[in-house]
C-alpha cells in the first residue's frame, strides 16, 4: 500500500531508527516510546492487522515471531522479560494499519491489560 508509513520506512522513504532486519522483518525504534526500550517489529509485505493474516502471508508473520527474542536479546531484555502487544482495529487501539507488534520493557511493567 503505497501511502502507508510503516511500508515507507520499509523502503526507506520516512527515516526510522533500525534495531535489527531480516529478508522478513523490520524492527525500529518507537517514535514515541513508553518505557525505555520501544521497539516496533513490522513484516516487509503490507499487512493491515491480525485480521489479514492468512496461509498466504503466515511466513511473514511466522518471521515475525522467531525475529522477537532477537530483537529482545539486541535490547537486553530477553532474559528480564518484556512484553509483546499488537493492537487490532479501533477499539484494539490501532493507529496505523501495518500489522506491527510493540516490543516494551526495560522496566517493571503494570497492568496487564
Ligand atoms: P498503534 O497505536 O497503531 O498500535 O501503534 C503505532 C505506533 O507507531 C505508535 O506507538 C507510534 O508512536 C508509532 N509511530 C507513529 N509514527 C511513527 C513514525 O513515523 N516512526 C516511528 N518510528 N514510529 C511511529
Ligand atoms: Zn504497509
Amino acid at each position: 500500500m503505497s501511502d502507508c508509513l510503516f511500508c515507507k520506512i520499509i523502503k526507506g522513504e520516512v527515516p526510522s531508527t533500525k534495531v535489527y532486519e531480516n529478508d522478513y522483518v523490520l524492527a525500529f525504534k518507537d517514535i514515541h516510546p513508553v518505557a525505555p526500550v520501544h521497539v516496533l517489529l513490522i513484516p516487509k509485505i503490507h499487512i493491515d492487522n491480525l485480521n489479514c493474516v492468512t496461509e498466504d502471508n503466515i511466513e511473514y508473520i511466522s518471521k515475525l515471531q522467531i525475529a522477537i527474542k532477537e530483537v529482545a536479546k539486541i535490547c537486553g531484555v530477553k532474559d528480564e522479560g518484556y512484553r509483546v502487544i499488537c493492537n487490532t482495529g479501533e477499539n484494539g487501539g490501532q493507529v496505523v494499519h501495518h500489522i506491527h507488534y510493540h516490543l516494551i520493557g526495560g522496566k517493571k511493567l503494570g497492568s496487564k491489560i
